[in-house]
Parts: C-alpha cells; sequence; structure tokens
C-alpha cells in the first residue's frame, strides 16, 4: 500500500512566507531573498514528507498567494487592465492579487471568493471574450524540477480545467463551454511537458465536481476531459475530489481514461454508498483520502482500518490519502509548548498527519492489525472519556423553546422606533468594526502576554488607542462609530479565548488569503460565559463620543465556524451553547449604555453544505436561529447589526433576511455588487451597507469612484435603506491609506446626500 499527500501548507511553520511578503510590499526585501525563502520552504515541505515515507508528494502546491491566480497565469488569463501596466511577471501577478496603484495606472485586485466550503480565499479569474487559455509561465514546471533536483520526483498538482472555468468569471459574452478545446490543449501541453521532465503521475484537482452538477456541465466536463486524455503522453492522472462526494457524476467519470482516482471519504457522505453500489474499475487506483485534511483530531485508526477494509472489498488497488489539501490545517504540534500532553494526544496538525498515513499504511499492511501496538495505543486514546462536560450548559439549550428566537415587535416597527432613537442622516456612514493593527498594537499584545507589561498597562494603552481613534473617526465626520478592535488578536480567537470550553496553539496558523492567517481555537468541552468580555472597552469607547459607538461581538455560527469543532457533539449543539453565551454579552452591553451592537456572522455560509439537496433540515435550520437566539432578548430601540465577507450570499438572501438584523454591511466591492439583484429579487428587508471600499487591496478608492458605486447601487436600493461602509474591517490595513480612504468615503456619501436633496 501506497499514501498520498494532496496538497501541503505553505506559509511556513513559522509564516516565514507571509513576513516575506509582507516586506516584499513594503519594499525591505530584495526579491530574490523572497524568492530564496520560497523555495527553502518548499524544499522544507517536500523533505518532511518523504522523511515520513509518503509515497505521492505534491509539487505546485505552493503559490505566493493563490493556486486559481496562479492557474490564470498559467493559462495566460491575465485580464487587459493588469496587462496594459506592463509591469514583470511577479509584478502583475501581484497586481492582480492586491491591486495596483502608481505611476502606470490604478487598477483595483481580482474578487476574492471562499474557497467551497473553507476559511481559504480563492482569486477570481476574469475571462475576456479575447482572451485564448494556453499554456504560459513556468511556475509548474520550475517547481517540479526543483523537487527532482532535491531528490524527489513529485506529483505535481494542478487546479483542473473544469473547476477553473466554473469558477471564473466572464466579462464578455463566452462563457465556458466556448473555451473547451483551448484549455484542453493547454493541460494537454502541460502533461506533455511534465513527462518530458520525468514526471510519472500528475494529480488534477476538480473539487468542483462535488457540488450540484446539471446534466449540462458533466456532459462538459466529460467532452472537455475526452479531449484532455486523448494523450496523455505516457503520464499517469490522477483525478482528485475532495470536500464532497460525486454522486452526480460518479458514472460519467469512472469510463473516462484516468489513472487514478482520488475520493474523500471524510466529507463525502456518499463515497462509500457510491462505491458499494457501483464498484471500481480495477485498472484503476483509487486514491482514498480518509486522513481528514480539514479538522485536526487524531485519527481513529479502528474506525479508519474498518473503512479501508469495507473500500478494499471494492476497489483492488487502493492508496491512503488525506481527504483534501492538508492547506486547511496547521503545520505542526512540535511548535505547541504550552498545550499539556493530556490534550496534544488527541491532536494531529499536518506533519503529524503524514505519520498517521505512514502509520494507517503498516496496519493496513498489518493482518493481525489488532495486536499492533500502533494500533494499541491509538485505541487507547479514543477509549478514554475527554473531559469538558457542563451540564448547565446543556440544560440550558435543551430547554430552548420557540419564543426564545423571536425579536419583538418586528423588523418594520423597530425600524420606525429606532429612526426616532437615532436621528441618523440618510446613507449613514461606519465601519465594520477593526482599524488598523499596527506595530505598536501587535507590540502592546507581545509584551503583555510575555509578562512584560501588568495588564493595567496593557488595558491603558488600548484604551489610548480608542480614544485616538474616536478622535479620528469624528474628524472623518463617520456617522456610527466603533471602538477600533485593538484588544482583539483575532475576532474568534479573542471569543474564543474569554469563553469556557475551548484550547490554545501558539502557533496553529492557517492561511486565509493572501498573507492573511487566522489561528483558529480548538472547540475542546462545553461552552459558556463566564466574565464579560467587550462590555470595558466598549464603554469606555462609548464614553467619548456623542455618536453611537457600536458594540462589536462575533456571531455563534462564525465563532464555531472559524474553530476546530468537536466531532463527538453536533454543530448544532456547539452553536447553541455559543449564542447563549453571545446573548448574555449582548444583554451586558444594552444594559450598560450600548445602543448599537454589531454581530459579525462573516463565516455564516462556511459549513452550508456545498449541495442544495443536504440544506433542508440541516445547516440553515440551526444556523439563522442561533443567531436569532443572539439578539432576541434586546429593546427595540438597540439597534443590531451583522455583517457577512467573501462568500455567495444569493443562494441565501432569504435565510439572511431571517436573521432579522436591523442592519447588515457585506463585502461587495470585488464582486461587482452581483448581489444587489438578489437582494431586490426576495424583497430584501434588512437596512444593507454593501461595501464601497475593497479593504484587501492597498489602494486608496477616490470620491469619484466610491459616489459612482453608491449611485449604482442607489438604482436598486431605497435611500432610507442603505449605509455607506467599507466591505470588511480594516485591521490588515496601514494608517496611510486607511483615512484618506475613509475621508474620502464620507465625502462621497455626504456629497450624494446633497444631490438627492435636489
Ligand atoms: N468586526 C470585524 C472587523 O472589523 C469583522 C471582520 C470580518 O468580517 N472578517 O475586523
Ligand atoms: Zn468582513
Amino acid at each position: 500500500m501506497k499514501t498520498s499527500v494532496v496538497g501541503y501548507p505553505r506559509i511556513g511553520a513559522q509564516r516565514e512566507l507571509k513576513f516575506a511578503l509582507e516586506s516584499f510590499f513594503k519594499g525591505s526585501l530584495a526579491v530574490e531573498e523572497l524568492k530564496r525563502i520560497a523555495k527553502d520552504l518548499r524544499i522544507l515541505h517536500w523533505r518532511s514528507q518523504k522523511d515520513a515515507g509518503v509515497d505521492f508528494i505534491p509539487s505546485n502546491d505552493f503559490s505566493y498567494c493563490d493556486g486559481m491566480l496562479d492557474t490564470a497565469v498559467m493559462l495566460g488569463a491575465v485580464p487587459k487592465r493588469y496587462k496594459n501596466l506592463k509591469l514583470d511577471e511577479l509584478s502583475e501577478y501581484f497586481s492582480m492579487a492586491r491591486g495596483y496603484q502608481g505611476e502606470r495606472g490604478d487598477v483595483k485586485a481580482l474578487a476574492m471568493k471562499k474557497w467551497f466550503n473553507t476559511n481559504y480565499h480563492y482569486m477570481v479569474p476574469e475571462i475576456e471574450d479575447e482572451m485564448e487559455l494556453k499554456l504560459s509561465g513556468a511556475k509548474l514546471f520550475d517547481e517540479f524540477v526543483e523537487a527532482k533536483d532535491a531528490g524527489i520526483v513529485a506529483k505535481p498538482v494542478l487546479i483542473g480545467p473544469f473547476t477553473f472555468l466554473k469558477l471564473a468569471r466572464y466579462t464578455g459574452k463566452r462563457t465556458c463551454f466556448d473555451f473547451e478545446n483551448q484549455i484542453a490543449d493547454a493541460y494537454s501541453d502541460a502533461l506533455g511537458k511534465l513527462a518530458k521532465l520525468g514526471a510519472k503521475w500528475v494529480q488534477i484537482d476538480e473539487p468542483f465536481l462535488v457540488m450540484d452538477l446539471t446534466s449540462e456541465d458533466v456532459e462538459f466536463f466529460v467532452s472537455l476531459y475526452s479531449k484532455l486524455l486523448k494523450n496523455k503522453h505516457g503520464i499517469k492522472v490522477l483525478l482528485q475530489t475532495y470536500f464532497g462526494d460525486i454522486r452526480d457524476c460518479w458514472n460519467d467519470v469512472m469510463p473516462l481514461d484516468f489513472d487514478g482516482i482520488g475520493i474523500d471519504f471524510v466529507e463525502g457522505m456518499k463515497s462509500l454508498e457510491l462505491l458499494e453500489k457501483n464498484g471500481f474499475d480495477n485498472n484503476k487506483i483509487l486514491f482514498a483520502g480518509v486522513v481528514n485534511g480539514k479538522n485536526i483530531w487524531k485519527n481513529n485508526y479502528q474506525k479508519t482500518i474498518l473503512l479501508l477494509n469495507s473500500i478494499r472489498k471494492y476497489a483492488s488497488n487502493v492508496i491512503i490519502g488525506t481527504s483534501c489539501s492538508l492547506l486547511h490545517v496547521p503545520y505542526t504540534l512540535e511548535s505547541e509548548r504550552k498545550l499539556p500532553d493530556s490534550y496534544k494526544k488527541h491532536l494531529a496538525f499536518a506533519k503529524e498527519k503524514l505519520a498517521e498515513l505512514s502509520e494507517l499504511k503498516k496496519l493496513a499492511e498489518d493482518d493481525d492489525y489488532a495486536k499492533n501496538s500502533i494500533f494499541i495505543e491509538n485505541y487507547g486514546i479514543f477509549s478514554s472519556a475527554r473531559s469538558g462536560v457542563n451540564n448547565a450548559v446543556r440544560e440550558r439549550v435543551a430547554s430552548l423553546v420557540q419564543k426564545d428566537f423571536i425579536r419583538l415587535p418586528d423588523f418594520h416597527e423597530r425600524e420606525k422606533i429606532q429612526r426616532e432613537e437615532f436621528k441618523l442622516p440618510f446613507l449613514p456612514t461606519t465601519t465594520i468594526g477593526s482599524f488598523p493593527q499596527t506595530e505598536d498594537v501587535r507590540a502592546n499584545r507581545a509584551a503583555f502576554k510575555s509578562g512584560k507589561i501588568t495588564e493595567e498597562e496593557y488595558k491603558n494603552f488600548n484604551k489610548k488607542k480608542i480614544a485616538d481613534c474616536i478622535k479620528l473617526q469624528e474628524k472623518i465626520g463617520l456617522d456610527v462609530l466603533v471602538h477600533g478592535e485593538f484588544e482583539r488578536n483575532d475576532m474568534v480567537e479573542y471569543f474564543g479565548e474569554c469563553l469556557d470550553g475551548f484550547i490554545f496553539t501558539e502557533k496553529a496558523w492557517v492561511q486565509s488569503y493572501g498573507t492573511r492567517c487566522v489561528k483558529p481555537p480548538i472547540i475542546w468541552g462545553d461552552i459558556s460565559r463566564t466574565r464579560p468580555m467587550t462590555v470595558e472597552y466598549s464603554v469606555y469607547a462609548q464614553s467619548l463620543s456623542e455618536k453611537p459607538v457600536k458594540g462589536m461581538l462575533t456571531g455563534p455560527v462564525t465563532i464555531l465556524n472559524w474553530s476546530f469543532p468537536r466531532e463527538d457533539i453536533s454543530l448544532r449543539d456547539m452553536a447553541m451553547q455559543i449564542a447563549l453565551a453571545i446573548r448574555e454579552e449582548v444583554l451586558e452591553l444594552e444594559a450598560n449604555g450600548i445602543r448599537v451592537i454589531q454581530v459579525d456572522e462573516a463565516a455564516l455560509k462556511e459549513k452550508l453544505p456545498l449541495r442544495k439537496a443536504d440544506w433542508g433540515k440541516g445547516y440553515l435550520d440551526w444556523a439563522i436561529p442561533a443567531f436569532r437566539l443572539v439578539h432576541s432578548g434586546v429593546k427595540p430601540q438597540t439597534q443590531i447589526h451583522t455583517h457577512m465577507c467573501y462568500s455567495e450570499f444569493e443562494s441565501i438572501v432569504k435565510e439572511i433576511d431571517d436573521m432579522d438584523a436591523d442592519v447588515i454591511t457585506f463585502e461587495a466591492s470585488r464582486s461587482n455588487l452581483d448581489i444587489i439583484d438578489a437582494l431586490c429579487a426576495c424583497g430584501f428587508k434588512t437596512q444593507v451597507g454593501p461595501g464601497v471600499y475593497d479593504i484587501h487591496s492597498p489602494r486608496i478608492p477616490s470620491v469619484e469612484e466610491m459616489k459612482e458605486t453608491l449611485i449604482k447601487i442607489l438604482k436598486k436600493i431605497p435611500k432610507e435603506k442603505l449605509w455607506v461602509n467599507p466591505d470588511c474591517g480594516l485591521k490588515t490595513r496601514g494608517e496611510r491609506e486607511t483615512t484618506p480612504s475613509l475621508e474620502n468615503l464620507v465625502a462621497a456619501a455626504k456629497q450624494i446626500r446633497e444631490e438627492l436633496k435636489n
């Protein structure tokens, strides 16, 4: 038996790539240095996999930014506006990733979207009618050769043409079908070139196959791959799927000339059933994804061996693999010095998962595996109960009733009351919450964590920042203010740290987009609130201004979705436990004079099943109520905001309206306001603030640009319903670009208010 890894994290165990890129962007790191650091990381990652005994080691899973963007570049799909800048290759690449503002022009970055049901974001390729997709760029080949020089014949990994075309945005009249021949040729050329360089296998990722597919989609896939596989140039092709099962196309995919098929047995609810029903071609190899690439719990060998045995009944050639790329889990437990072993023994990060692959291989080859010491040790971990039960919380969740989820009076009544209460101008301006987390903010936190300063000193510094931030917002002229979130390392981790039931890591970073990483807390036991979490800072901030200052919380679904969840109780129960805790905080903020409270649900959609058929009686039926539970106890005067970003909400706008918030702000500036039409179509009642300023790019949007966007929005959304705001929190931005951008934003709103008067 052999083992295979779908993909490996690339940002570096100590986030080396992040820091290198950020220095490079600032101009303090030379490009050669950046390239050297990137290369060192690649070699290191290949070596760890080799040392762990992995047989199929991926290459080309590295990226300076994102694999979809790399694929666009590989196919020469660079939109005109970037080409026209006439930059060198790397600068052109970063202009697509981050936007460009400089002597050669001013262009926005490509749109960014959540990658299936993960918190990783990909760059949305733009395909123009005039584009000709053909093999360009050398990354795929260079990295294969680099691995080879390091003594490793890697398995190059490509995002597949079907997924690429399905996720791309088409700016002209042509659609994915028009590019079938071109893209098939381009990939075929890539196979040929890889074969020449000595590659034996290539992995083509087609996660889009786990989505709901129409018969047209399936036909397109079959026709595209029939062309692509016509000449494989002697290379073996693995079709890799993940994040679900391929129930809509299993029987169409199997006859194609693939040499291996990668099936996800962790998230693929129907994978085993499909295999049992349809069997598996003996001439193909089944790459069985049985080691979870998304969660951090140790693999239960007993269950996995049973699963592998079931799989082997139907497939004679099986390779043990990860369920998806390990990009979605942190590097290694070795970096966790503070976490006691009693916790650690239940966990496995990327590097530990490599070890799991080889241990599973040993057990799978051992007829008497139950006597194997590897098995016995693993069995021991799972047979002892974990701590962390809180009966009071369990009872509260069990006794929730319908009325706990209903806020009274209804939305329209509240809207009237709140207009009187706040007397805000039309198009009120606000921000999403965080202000730049500058060097001094991080240094203050680090000093406190390492015991160099007292808690009082730590807090006083934060309060000083808050005071400055309030002053700045008043000067800029924003209408609804925020305290700036200087006390938060991260919007989920912060709450995790304040709540009972979570455990924390020091270095367990996971890439979210570009150079941004998150450190998801781990839900260990039942969750409860033991102390106020935000009240002191919020009350302080409000005391400094006559204007309303928003209390700022993270919602239950987002805390759940951006944590590593338990697997021993349901997601619903975890969400309700968290919702009860956040509800207590909401009520305490209100009792302390906070009149506007924002409960962020940035990740609302993340665990929504990828297929519509799996939605009902599931996710949304508890996710929306969990949010409602948080705010159903507040007074009508208290205005509840929520915020969402970077997913396609079009399909669930009705449910979002049902969250029954008073105002929702969301990301829109990178996605051409597609969502506005969906809002109109469903008669959305909640007031909305579609972001008019892309905060993930360092460029400064002009007054004109934001006015133009607002005018477009106002054609569809009545002015009484519209808020004006950036599309997300400002924590990753610098002060240099933040202040002028917000000044422009306020100016744009003011000018439109004037124009509307006439
Ligand atoms: N309030 C958070 C912030 O501004 C929201 C961040 C987010 O949506 N990801 O940072
Ligand atoms: Zn956001």
